[in-house]
């Protein structure tokens, strides 16, 4: 047990030329930093403590690994906590990704959709392309191969892509994953989310959560994002009917909303809240929404640059200026009150950087990699998606049919038990051929490979640095491992 006196005491027998609040100083500013991006390099830290010198650096690490109470206060109460649970329990695998070892994936998307109905203006995929529906029974058994094949401890999920719900067989992935003993969440945007669809795919109810993308709160803002009439309409009628018999067959499947702030409706927030009790009211026979996710920044992941990604029906161009964060800030305040007179029991999940807002803390927004910081080998060990054809991309957003560009990210193709999960990936590792990635490319990546692909840099920085994962300021050995991958949105995981 060490005492945390004790180790500033030792310190100060060491360092006889720094005073206890030299030590104490510097020791904030490790723990501030890391509180506010835990990207930071040790490199960085080093430039700003009062004494330059490694080992003295290392020593600080050792006092704040040691103290359980600045752990938690770095990782668990700080701005960057949705970071940090993200960052976790990735982290004892980032030097199988530095080292090129193969892992069977930590996390898999899976994106069984075959077309899409909406034209989001800030969606990078091609609106033009759609997969021929008699690959779907064959797409199908390569996915359940791969569910087959996961490791105990593997979280698998079921997005786009493009729309899952546009997969008449749906229901045969979310049996498979059910069966195999994982918890498996949807992401749809409810549009085909119709009684009849269920009928056809009754393992539905078999889902963990299931999460509506919202693309606005009434007629006209629904249209304006997706382009499509009655779109909001349709939407709203199957999440009430979803509702209503979600208390009938499975009350403990989750279900909620997420919905994108951008510039064009941060204004607006409160009427998301009006809508989830709007339609709260409309449920007599048990519990409504029970989670909201807040995600913003979107456009500017998914990429503004008009020269890629032109199959578009429009585009939403702007990603949101510093003075409307400020708004922002004040609007998610204001927010808060509502939820609670409102919705006191729907949970909040504010995400990587609005979570910052909500602290009122200011933020920029989110982490983003550019360019050649782009992981040439990605992150398979951690994180892969797979796409109808049994595709196999490095990063989230590159998951669309024929989106401009992606080819460079598809590492292989699932064919039969032959060519496998593990046997494409060993290949593409093997074959020692780097992926050389230029600036537009960032787009492939979704907020989520942005902060993987952060941690793995970091890594590698501060152990060329000469400070390895281990003798850092976070003790990251403290923390359970596998079974703290979140995978679902309605409790304080990612
Ligand atoms: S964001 Fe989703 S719903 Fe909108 S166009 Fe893209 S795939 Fe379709």
């Amino acid at each position: 047990m060490h005492n945390d006196n004790f180790l500033k005491n030792e310190l100060l027998k060491k360092y006889n030329n720094l005073s206890l609040s030299q030590i104490e100083q510097d020791i904030k500013k490790i723990v501030d930093s890391f509180s506010m991006k835990p990207w930071t390099s040790q490199e960085y830290i080093f430039e700003k403590i009062n004494f330059r010198d490694k080992q003295y650096l290392l020593d600080l690490n050792n006092v704040i690994r040691k103290n359980h109470k600045l752990q938690l206060q770095i990782t668990k109460n700080s701005a960057a906590k949705k970071y940090w649970n993200t960052i976790l329990p990735f982290s004892y695998r980032v030097n199988d990704v530095i080292n090129n070892n193969y892992k069977f994936p930590l996390r898999i998307a899976i994106f069984p959709g075959v077309s899409c109905m909406f034209y989001c203006g800030f969606c990078g995929r091609n609106q033009k392309a759609k997969y021929d529906t008699s690959i779907i029974d064959e797409g199908i058994s390569k996915i359940n191969n791969v569910i087959s094949d996961a490791i105990v401890g593997t979280k698998i999920s079921i997005s786009g892509g493009l729309e899952p719900l546009t997969n008449p067989r749906l229901g045969r992935i979310i049996k498979k994953g059910h069966e195999s003993g994982f918890k498996i969440p949807l992401i749809t945007n409810a549009y085909s989310l119709t009684e009849g669809y269920i009928k056809k795919n009754p393992e539905i109810w078999l889902l963990d959560s299931l999460r509506v993308s919202l693309y606005g709160y009434d007629d006209a803002s629904y249209k304006k994002i997706t382009q499509l009439d009655k779109s909001f309409k349709m939407v709203k009628r199957n999440v009430i009917n979803f509702l209503t018999s979600r208390n009938e067959m499975n009350k403990n499947l989750k279900v909620g909303f997420n919905f994108i702030i951008l510039p064009e409706n941060y204004n607006y927030l409160k009427d998301v809240l009006k809508l989830i009790n709007e339609i709260n009211l409309e449920i007599k026979n048990g519990e409504g929404i029970n989670f909201l996710t807040l995600r913003d920044d979107y456009q500017s992941v998914t990429g503004q640059d008009e020269n890629f990604d032109k199959e578009r029906k429009y585009r939403l161009n702007e990603s949101m200026k510093e003075n409307e964060r400020k708004d922002l800030l004040k609007i998610i305040e204001n927010f808060e009150d509502l939820r609670l007179q409102l919705c006191p029991n729907l949970h909040v999940d504010y995400g990587y950087s609005l979570e910052y807002l909500s602290q009122r803390i200011f933020d920029r927004g989110l982490v983003k990699i550019k360019g050649e910081k782009i992981r040439s080998y990605g992150f398979s060990q951690l994180s892969v998606a797979i796409d109808l054809h049994g595709d196999i991309f490095l990063f989230r957003e590159a998951g669309f049919l024929n989106r401009q560009g992606n080819e460079k990210v598809i590492i292989g193709r699932l064919d039969d038990k032959k060519n496998s999960l593990e046997r494409n990936i060993k290949n593409f590792l093997s074959q020692r051929k780097p992926i050389k990635f230029d600036e537009s490319d960032s787009r492939f990546l979704d907020s989520f490979d942005h902060v993987l692909n952060s941690l793995v840099n970091q890594v590698e920085e501060d152990e060329k640095f000469g400070i390895p994962l281990n003798s850092g300021p976070i003790a990251f050995k403290n923390f359970d491992i596998k079974e703290s991958i979140g995978n679902n949105w309605y409790s304080d995981d990612i």
